[in-house]
């Protein structure tokens, strides 16, 4: 008889079947084993289907995340947890291990009384923006519609509107989190406020969150798009001074890539390459003319098209990146950006080993950086800049070694301006960049509370952070 084995444990496969048999009853979802028809579906990410878990259990309420992690603990099978499946690390769909989906707990609810709305883990950021700007409400969250909220609000969430009202987390009221003990608890700033902190920003190491409630801000209609504008170091150099010293109300996210042929580029522009800021101005529209003047002065631009629009519209100039693709990624806070690194990453991207690769800069500052390090979990709030190197290519048969050196090249030459890392763009990189994520105290207060709340690390499929008392 074969035999499958988790970490210690050695079980005959046949009671493994037999056990999941008895989960599977338990539970109001349902679970998906490898002889399920299911089974394809449920194991694939935007980054394809890379692994083969044991089971998927299709949760539907708190009730059966406690059966599955129950379970987990009585046999020694190990867990993951997938919200969104867009672990960048691959960390939520993981081999061999029982992973806790949440596809199927998607409910928004928007109380426009309060202004707040109660979200479930596997509802993605357009899944609540649309709902939400219905009240013209809006939550900063991540840049593309498809990006999951388990994963994006427990590791911090960079926005559309993070300089003028901080991560998603910064909106956090409360959340119901089930812990390593199969409880299920309210975490806030009152009632286990130490797992409060740790779920905002320590990415799923102190326990599995089956509903948020955030508070919304008052963003209805905002002036947004796309500027895309010759990529020369003047522009970028430009650029970068600008979006840390605009207004609050302007936030930006700017790719230097090769124009897209996309609606709004012209065609005998496609294939330049160009920084495409997208951005949104939540304040007065004219203010926004106004406030957008020294980024339009930059250059002459490749394409302008920037608009008044519903919040939700500025994830149609990011619906390429909900596409299933390959990624390769390094990525860092930084307080300054140098001519020598803007030179290297000019380079990099004119020798790109794929036409879909790009640079990611983004201008923190405003609201991020007005919240104490020691607040939450997610402790590098005075940087100035988000930079990420993104190798992107569409077909999976292409060789991910020569996209990955493309990647770690341009790595080494401007990593020594790193300050940080975001936890939620690291890969699997080893516990020094973990470490970068989490600085010393940080680091140690997280280690404590997973002691407190998951003592035996059975939340380890994430950026794991060891208990430590
Ligand atoms: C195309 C793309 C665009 C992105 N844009 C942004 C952006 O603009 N801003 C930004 O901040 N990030 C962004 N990210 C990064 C994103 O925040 C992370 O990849 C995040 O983990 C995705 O969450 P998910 O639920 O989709 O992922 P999953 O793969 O489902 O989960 C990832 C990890 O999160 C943890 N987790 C998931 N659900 C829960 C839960 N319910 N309780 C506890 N822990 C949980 C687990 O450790 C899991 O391994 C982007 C990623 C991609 C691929």
């Amino acid at each position: 008889m074969t035999a499958v084995s988790f970490s210690s444990v050695v079980i005959p496969a046949a009671t493994v079947a037999d056990q999941l048999d008895t989960l599977r009853f338990r539970l109001t979802g349902e679970l998906i084993t490898s002889d399920s028809i299911d089974y394809d579906t449920a194991r694939t990410t935007i980054f394809g289907a890379l692994a083969r878990p044991l089971a998927f259990a299709r949760v539907a309420n708190a009730e059966d995340v406690v059966a599955v992690v129950t379970f987990a603990q009585e046999h020694g099978i190990p867990l993951s947890v997938r919200s969104g499946g867009h672990s960048l690390a691959w960390l939520s769909v993981v081999d061999g291990a029982l992973v806790v989906d949440f596809t199927r707990m998607k409910l928004v609810m928007v109380d426009p009384e309060t202004r707040t709305a109660r979200v479930q883990p596997g509802a993605t950021s357009g899944d609540l923006a649309g709902p939400a700007n219905a009240h013209g409400l809006a939550l900063t969250t991540g840049d593309t519609h498809s990006v999951g909220m388990g994963g994006l609000v427990t590791g911090g969430g960079i926005g559309f509107i993070v300089r003028k009202y901080g991560l998603a987390i910064d909106n956090l009221l409360s959340a119901q989190v089930v812990t390593a003990a199969g409880e299920i608890v309210t975490a806030s700033e009152t009632e286990h406020p130490d797992l409060f902190w740790a779920i905002r920003g320590g990415g799923g190491n102190a326990g599995i969150v089956t509903e948020f409630t955030f508070q919304l801000a008052p963003v209805g209609q905002v002036l947004g798009g796309d500027l895309m504008l010759p990529a020369t170091p003047e522009v970028i150099r430009g650029y970068l001074d600008y979006v840390v010293a605009a207004p609050e109300d302007l936030t930006t996210i700017a790719n230097l890539e090769h124009a897209p042929p996309a609606p709004h580029v012209p065609p005998d522009r496609v294939g330049e390459l160009v920084l495409s800021i997208l951005l949104v101005w939540t304040g007065d529209l004219e203010a926004g003319e106004r406030a957008l003047a020294p980024l339009r002065a930059l250059a002459d631009p490749v394409a302008d098209a920037i608009a008044p629009m519903p919040y939700p519209g500025i994830y149609d100039f990011t619906a390429f990146a909900a596409e299933p693709h390959n990624a390769s990624i390094r990525s860092m806070f930084a307080d300054a950006i140098s001519d020598d690194a803007i030179a290297a990453i000019l380079t990099a991207m004119d020798t790109a080993s794929s036409p879909f690769s790009l640079v990611q800069l983004r201008g923190l500052g405003g609201a991020f950086a007005r919240v104490d390090p020691d607040a939450t979990a997610f402790a590098h709030r005075d940087r100035n800049y988000f930079v990420a190197i993104i190798g992107i290519w569409a077909d999976p048969e292409e060789d991910r070694a020569l996209h990955e050196a493309w990647t770690a090249a341009l790595w080494e030459a401007i990593r020594h301006e790193g300050q940080g890392v975001y936890v939620n763009f690291l890969e699997e990189e080893g516990e020094a960049r973990i470490r970068e994520a989490y600085p010393e105290a940080t680091y140690t207060r997280l280690a404590r509370v997973k002691a407190a709340y998951d003592p035996e690390n059975l939340f380890r499929h994430n950026q794991n952070v060891p208990p430590k008392r």
